[in-house]
């Protein structure tokens, strides 16, 4: 699987046009796998495909891991839509949708899947199994985390959420293992007693999930580790700096156009 960044910051990122992004900055976090398939669709990532030469129009699968703006922007989604060639596959938790305040008009653009939590099924030539996050979203949202499997090889794309729920260590642990990737929420920095510990992750915490997924064989042992959803106002500390703190446990600081295959 060829993984492709498009963006990996957290909910303070600028919702402003591509063009007006400042340079090095942090857009709100997405990722593209194998150049059809997107995790979450938030603002700049159609114009910042097109500005890295990709027609958006090859995206053919959408997944949403929970209904938050810096995740899904509706204009963004519909003009995936309207790109053309294809209907556009949109699989998002069934609480999540009345949330993303689609009309029915713009509903009927779009193959809306719904999914459930535990739920596997076949999508985009993968299987995959929806996880249930540790985060809060809408009302009666369940937020998902994800696993994708395509030619053997397996993925658990883990934005957003603090530490894992039981379900889903369940399913990594006595079901997926061995993966051979597995990217995790970094929002906050080396501040152990940050506020948001309940639905996002610290330095520290990541340090302790790696060791889990090492010393219990989820993850294989060149597989690749990678943070992502970032927020640098809260990590306090230069990039750079977070870059070296998760280096030194194995881990890869994502960044917006960093490519990887697993
Ligand atoms: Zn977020
Ligand atoms: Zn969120």
């Amino acid at each position: 699987m060829k993984l492709l960044f498009l963006g990996t910051g957290s909910a303070k990122c600028k919702k402003i046009p591509e063009d007006q992004i400042p340079e090095g900055a942090r857009r709100c976090s997405s990722m593209l796998i194998d150049g059809t398939v997107q995790l979450d669709v938030p603002i700049h990532t159609y114009d910042f495909l097109e500005k890295r030469g990709i027609n958006p129009a090859s995206v053919t699968d959408i997944f949403l891991t929970h209904s938050h703006d810096d995740h899904f922007w509706k204009e963004t989604l519909l003009r995936y839509a309207k790109a053309g060639g294809r209907k556009l596959n949109f699989y998002c938790n069934a609480g999540a949708l009345s949330c993303l305040g689609l009309t029915e008009e713009e509903m009927s653009l779009i193959n809306i899947v719904t999914v459930e939590a535990m739920q596997t099924f076949e999508a985009a030539g993968m299987t995959v199994t929806a996880l249930p996050s540790n985060h809060i979203a809408g009302k009666e949202e369940q937020t998902l985390h994800y696993v994708f499997e395509k030619n053997g090889k397996k993925l658990f794309y883990g934005l957003d959420g603090g530490w894992l729920t039981g379900k889903e260590w369940g399913y990594l642990y006595k079901t997926a293992k061995p993966i051979d990737g597995a990217i995790f929420d970094t929002t906050c920095g080396e501040q152990p007693g940050n506020f948001r510990i309940g639905t996002h992750n610290t330095i520290p915490m990541v340090r302790l999930l790696v060791d889990a997924f090492k010393e219990n064989g989820v993850i294989k042992e060149n597989g690749k580790l990678i943070s992502s959803h970032i927020g640098p106002h809260i990590h306090a500390v230069p990039a750079e700096e977070t870059a070296r703190i998760l280096a030194e446990f194995g881990v890869i600081m994502a960044y917006d156009g960093f490519e990887i295959e697993i």
